[in-house]
């Protein structure tokens, strides 16, 4: 075992603080890295506030874990000691099972195991994540930062990017194409960025009348502020996919009118309470509604692999952790452009 400094939430209600935590000795498959950059994801702000219930206190938030490998195991192949190696939200699964045989080992039949707030079936206790100066996470769930990715700007890639790659590849989004990206957040700039690298006509849905330049810039086509009736109007029946991601509740129906025949709205977003969904909305003329979890570890390698070869990463704003809680505030406000990432040095101020 060895200590780790780290920052905490030790109730729903309470700010975020330091912890001291233990990370296990590598085992014969683990690398310990020590952690250079963290982003922060909304997921975090859920969790630490017990939005989702079922937080396990005390909680160390924190799954786009960029760092440094400091130690190896025996049979560790991946990575030599000095290399920079990630973490997304997942650090183990069955391996077993039909999903995970087939690289989705986020649909895990038997649970994967989540970077924090997660049981830890193999070595015991809660998983605790990347506000934290390290940690030790079997190679198999480990990503390879390609050279020509800045690693802060990669770090947003391990959740926020593969939550939005991932469906956006599954529903076959490309040429031709007139798809959607429903709030301007972490996920939702990442989403922009990859739909019209993809080729699809990308149009941006924002609340935020400030953000209608940012959108452009990132890619988009057309920016739609949604509170503007008669601008979504002009969008009636007219898309093929929409990507929501958005964190809190909204009317769910105002995106279903917006898909053509057989258009899909799959839903990232996760918030706090059901979203009612108008039955007349989904038949006529026959829409699908559904939702998307991260990818699988191969399936983000390729993400990564395809951000160096295109340019693309995570538009930041570095902070320090002793930032986090204000953070916090400013993702309720939709007051990010467009990912925090924690600068893990500033651990040891
Ligand atoms: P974020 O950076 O806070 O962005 C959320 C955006 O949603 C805001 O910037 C804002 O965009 C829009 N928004 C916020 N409140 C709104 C409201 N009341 N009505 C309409 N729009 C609103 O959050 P994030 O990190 O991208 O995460 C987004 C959601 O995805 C969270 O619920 C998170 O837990 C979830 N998530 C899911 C997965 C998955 O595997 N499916 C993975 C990661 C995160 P505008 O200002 O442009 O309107
Ligand atoms: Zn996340
Ligand atoms: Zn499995």
């Amino acid at each position: 075992m060895s200590s780790s400094k780290s920052y905490a939430a030790q109730s729903a209600t309470t700010p975020l603080g330091p912890f001291s935590i233990d990370r296990r000795e590598p085992g014969q498959t683990d690398v310990h890295i020590e952690i250079l950059y963290c982003g922060v994801c909304h997921t975090d702000l859920h969790q630490a506030r017990n939005e989702w219930k079922g937080t396990i206190y005390p909680c160390v938030p924190g799954h786009e874990i960029v760092g440094r490998v400091t130690k190896t195991g025996d049979k560790v192949s991946k990575f030599k000691i000095g290399d920079i190696a990630a973490v997304g939200c997942m650090v183990d699964s069955c391996r077993e099972c039909e999903n995970c045989k087939a690289g989705m080992e986020q649909y895990c039949v038997n649970s994967a195991t989540f970077t924090y707030n997660s049981e830890d079936k193999k070595w015991g206790g809660i998983t605790y994540g990347g506000y934290s100066d390290a940690i030790v996470v079997d190679e198999a769930f480990t990503l390879k930062i390609p050279a020509g990715l800045d690693p802060a700007a990669a770090a947003p890639l391990l959740c926020a990017g593969i939550t939005t790659y991932s469906p956006l590849h599954h529903w076959k989004v490309g040429p031709g194409k007139k798809v959607g990206i429903v709030g301007l957040g972490g996920l939702g700039h990442m989403g922009v960025k990859f739909a019209s690298r993809m080729g699809a006509h990308t149009v941006l849905f924002t609340t935020s009348p400030s953000k209608v330049e940012d959108g452009l810039r990132l890619g988009a086509n057309e920016v739609v502020v949604s509170t503007d009736a008669a601008a979504m109007k002009k969008h009636a029946a007219s898309f093929d996919f929409i990507l929501d991601a958005v964190s809190a509740n909204h009317d769910i129906n105002a995106y279903l009118s917006l898909l053509k025949l057989d258009g899909n709205l799959t839903l990232v977003g996760l918030p706090e309470h059901p979203l009612p969904v108008e039955a007349f909305n989904l038949l006529l003329p026959r829409r699908s509604f559904s939702g998307s979890a991260i990818g699988g570890i191969a399936e983000t390698q390729e993400m990564l692999d395809f951000c160096a070869a295109q340019g693309i990463a995570s538009d930041i704003e570095m902070i320090d952790i002793q930032q986090i809680n204000e953070a916090y505030e400013r993702l309720l406000k939709g007051d990010v452009k467009y990912r925090f990432v924690i600068d893990m040095a500033s651990l040891k101020n």
